[in-house]
């Protein structure tokens, strides 16, 4: 972890002495500036005092009660759910204060400010006097009113949490990762505890939220967006009670249900209170400062008839505002520092106008001004998809746009943003607001942004910040993202920092070399990488990492993609570590929406028997298969099946697995061909069943789908298939690659035409190597075929131009002769947990035949 300061010992209160922070004289004879709260506000305020020319003018001194340097509030969320980890988040290192001159007291708190003298006083025993104070101290969680909410010695009962800093997560996590904890509830459906329920749920416990609003994020969005986010939240497996008000948590000793007011009670193991914050005013309160909602300030953020004293971010109240999102405090922070460094004394903070716009468990989520008609004569354009979990809601007054919320899709919001906060006129056809028709196209919505037009909201990165970041020579999107932090928050904005680069720098944006990367943990392309491992002899992810990774290390959106890359190259010689895996590769079956699995069993070219279709049919009996479904690779899948219960449905099909999951080889689909057909001209289905037998299992950086057909009509698609065969006149085949129909739909090139289906499997094989060993991780043949062109697969493949034939046959064997069926591991697990449930399920409905 970075950051971490060590608390200093309580020292006895010191008297007020000049040090070698001397009023008179010091190093320069520059101003103090002390500033109390390290959080999102006070460091953002730093920052920009010293982008003012400050660290010539002022020393600065920092105090902040959590132990820790400057962390993004906001990713707590992503720590929480484990997308980050808390490393990941810290916005200063502990290396930028060292580098600024600032002296920073983590882990110690300010309780006092004189402001006659011009002291503070710490709860290390120290006073420390200031020329210019900052108070940056944030909110607190706030625990409403509750019975059973505390011990009887008065602190909060084990089980119990808010929501507001590292510590607060990392303690929910270790909580919802003991064994016996199974059940929480979140109290508050607003954004932050839509947060928690989503983070927690990744931990494999079952979630509830409590919400005291008639829909969720109701401060946010109207009735009709809160039931479709419900419908998003619920679809995740969440469970949600509206309209409801928690009024006790249960247990003595530590938390075991909590009671509604007016439904029956809920038990649970832990309760995450997520019902709004307070502002942080107590050192303010105690110091005689203006305190109403929060600390109030005037419009150079400086604290009511203070001369000397600012204060920024959620602790201020500004003509009777208080706010709580990071956006507002961006702006506080710019007019600060202007004032507090004399750069622009004309400088004035008038208030922010909140357009939210985030990701919420997953879901993205735009609103600003009125959520819904109010006058008679506004104008309300909604448009509903709840199956998509999309929603768009427009309120228009007098020709203006005075609220918008977009739910599940929000590309107009930048556009939708801009004519909100300054009257931009409205397409006549008011659909044009919501959808691209008759609005700006995209390049004309960025060349039409203002300056100023915040691009990314969690880290208050404007268009010109990133434009200016381009004129100074950044050419890729991720070197701008990095100068800037665009785009490194909750992710929303991602696709309009890349439009502003690129329109930034007029087509001249260059790759990132983290483009190329095969992996992002491990700076090396994948010839390169695999040049690496082979020369060091690396046989598990981990080694890889260890020998190949910056400072050796881990990273867990690396561990997929090297695992499948060294199964690949290895085969028997790999070290198979259980967490480089993804869940459907470590159970074998693919995941689905409610937390079940599919199992596929095996059905080579789709052709099935009695036999077959009666054992199929005896376990969908006896586990209760909610859903038996033909699949479009020709195979029946069983659906809906819980994760502990896989070893024994595989026990009771006894077929091998089907490969439905993962990235690897998995199915032939084959048309009737020869034997029935009245037009077939070759062994389709013979031919599908050897290609399916012999490339089973085997690992590719993503899935490959192969098909053969019997005649040109190709009843069995094999123009759209990674790979396609399709018999032609005169006994001959011809072979298709980088075919898809999917999202993404391209009829495949053909690789070459053969005489006899030996020669199908041995150039099938070989084109899959060479895709294998030079793709991207994650790349379809659909891009990869059109990125290295067809005549060059030609050559190396057909003609053997490069005279690789021979090592690339040898290493398709290597993996063919590799193959063990992993449904297998039943008898065998290879963790005591490997099979147990992880995900709370949702009930989905039993389908019968419709
Ligand atoms: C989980 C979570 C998710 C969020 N997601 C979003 C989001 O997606 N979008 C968004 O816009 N906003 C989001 N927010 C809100 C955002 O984080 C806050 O608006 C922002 O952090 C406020 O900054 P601040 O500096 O005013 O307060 P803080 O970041 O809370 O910083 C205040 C600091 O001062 C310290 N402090 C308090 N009193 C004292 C004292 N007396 N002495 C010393 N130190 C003191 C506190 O310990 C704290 O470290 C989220 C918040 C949370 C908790
Ligand atoms: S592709 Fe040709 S051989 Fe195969 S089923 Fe269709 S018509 Fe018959």
């Amino acid at each position: 972890m970075t950051g971490v300061v060590e608390r200093p010992q309580a020292k006895p209160q010191a008297k007020p002495q000049a040090g070698p922070q001397s009023r008179t004289g010091g190093p320069a004879a520059r101003r103090r500036l002390v500033v109390i709260g390290n959080g999102m506000a006070g460091a953002r305020a730093v920052e920009e005092i010293l982008a003012r020319g400050g660290a010539e003018q002022f020393s600065i001194t920092m105090f902040g009660d959590e132990p820790y340097g400057n962390y993004n509030r906001i990713m707590l969320s992503h720590v929480l759910s484990g997308e980050e980890s808390d490393a990941d988040i810290f916005l200063n290192a502990l290396s930028w204060y060292r580098e600024n001159n600032i002296t920073l007291h983590a882990g110690v708190r300010v309780d006092r400010i004189d402001r006659f003298t011009k002291y503070v006083y710490s709860d290390d025993g120290r006073a420390t006097p200031y020329d210019v104070l900052i108070i940056a101290t944030g909110s607190r969680s706030h625990l409403p009113p509750m019975d059973g909410l505390y011990t009887p010695g008065g602190s909060i009962k084990p089980g119990v949490f808010g929501f507001r800093t590292i510590d607060d997560t990392r303690k929910m996590v270790q909580h919802a990762q003991q064994e016996h904890h199974r059940r929480v509830v979140v109290i508050g459906g607003g954004l932050l505890g839509l947060e928690a329920a989503y983070g927690l749920q990744s931990h494999g416990i079952e979630v509830e939220v409590v919400h005291s609003g008639g829909h969720l994020m109701s401060a946010q969005m109207g009735p009709d967006g809160g039931a479709v986010l419900r419908r998003s939240v619920e679809a995740l497996g969440i469970r949600v009670h509206t309209g409801s008000r928690t009024t006790a948590v249960l247990g003595t000793d530590r938390v075991s249900g909590v009671s509604l007011r007016d439904k029956p009670d809920i038990a649970c193991d832990m309760v995450v209170v997520a019902a709004g914050i307070r502002p942080n005013v107590d050192v303010a309160v105690l110091s005689g400062l203006p305190v109403e909602r929060a600390i109030v300030v005037d419009d150079r953020l400086r604290v009511q008839d203070e001369e000397d004293i600012y204060a920024v971010g959620e602790c201020v109240q500004h003509r009777g505002e208080v706010y709580g999102l990071v956006a507002p405090l961006w702006e506080q922070a710019v007019v600060l520092a202007n004032h507090v460094t004399g750069a622009d004394t004309s400088s004035a903070y008038l208030g922010s106008r909140t357009a939210t716009k985030l990701k919420v468990a997953g879901v993205e989520v735009a609103s600003m001004g009125l959520h819904g008609p109010e006058l008679d004569t506004d104008e309300h354009i909604v448009f509903s998809e709840p199956s998509r979990g999309v929603f768009k809601s427009i309120v228009v007054r007098d020709n203006k746009m005075v609220g918008a919320t977009l739910l599940g899709d929000s590309r107009k919001v930048a556009y939708l943003t801009q004519a909100y906060d300054r009257g931009l006129p409205l397409p006549e056809e008011r659909i044009g607001l919501m959808f691209d028709l008759g609005t700006p196209g995209e390049d004309v919505g960025v060349a039409e942004l203002d300056d100023d037009a915040q691009v990314c909201n969690c880290n208050g990165v404007s268009k010109k910040a990133l434009v200016d970041v381009v004129k100074d020579g950044c050419n890729t999107v991720g070197g701008a993202m990095d100068a800037t932090r665009a785009g490194k928050g909750c992710g929303s904005c991602k696709l309009l920092v890349k439009q502003v680069v690129e329109w930034a720098a007029d087509g001249a944006v260059e790759e990132d070399p983290a483009a190329s990367y095969y992996v992002p943990g491990i700076p090396l392309d994948k010839p390169s990488l695999m040049a690496a491992i082979r020369k060091q002899g690396l046989r598990s992810v981990s080694q890889v990492f260890t020998a190949l990774a910056p400072g050796s290390a881990e990273d867990a959106k690396s561990k997929m993609g090297l695992a499948s890359l060294l199964k690949m190259m290895l085969a028997d010689q790999y070290i198979d570590e259980r967490d480089a895996r993804f869940i459907n590769d470590r159970v074998h079956a693919n995941i689905q929406r409610d937390g079940t699995f599919s199992v596929v069993p095996q059905m080579k070219g789709g052709v099935t028997s009695v036999q077959q279709l009666r054992r199929i049919a005896d376990v969908a009996e006896k586990h209760n298969v909610p859903m038996i479904k033909l699949t479009g690779g020709q195979r029946i899948d069983l659906l809906g099946i819980p994760k502990e219960d896989l070893p024994q449905v595989w026990a009771d099909l006894d077929m091998p697995s089907g490969y439905a999951y993962g990235k690897s080889f998995r199915t032939v689909k084959t048309c009737v061909g020869q034997d029935f057909c009245r037009y077939g001209t070759g062994d389709s289905t013979k031919l599908g069943i050897d290609i399916e037998s012999r490339f089973q299992g085997i690992e590719s950086p993503a899935k490959l789908k192969l098909a053969v057909s019997g005649c040109p009509r190709n009843c069995a698609e094999s123009l759209v298939k990674d790979v396609g065969v399709v018999a032609v006149e005169g006994g001959r085949w011809e072979i298709y690659v980088g075919g898809a129909a999917g999202a993404h739909i391209r009829k495949g090139d053909l690789l070459a035409t053969v005489d006899n289906p030996e020669a199908v499997k041995l150039l099938t094989g070989r084109f899959m190597q060479y895709y294998r060993e030079r793709a991207n991780w994650l790349e379809r043949t659909y891009a990869f075929v059109p990125r290295v062109g067809i005549e060059h697969l030609r050559a190396v493949i057909v003609e053997d131009s490069e005279d690789l034939a021979e090592s690339l046959d040898a290493a398709m064997q290597a993996s063919v002769d590799d193959y063990v069926d992993p449904w297998s591991e039943r008898d065998d697990q290879l963790t005591p947990g490997q099979f147990r449930t992880s995900l709370p399920l949702t009930v989905l409905p039993q389908v019968p035949v419709r």
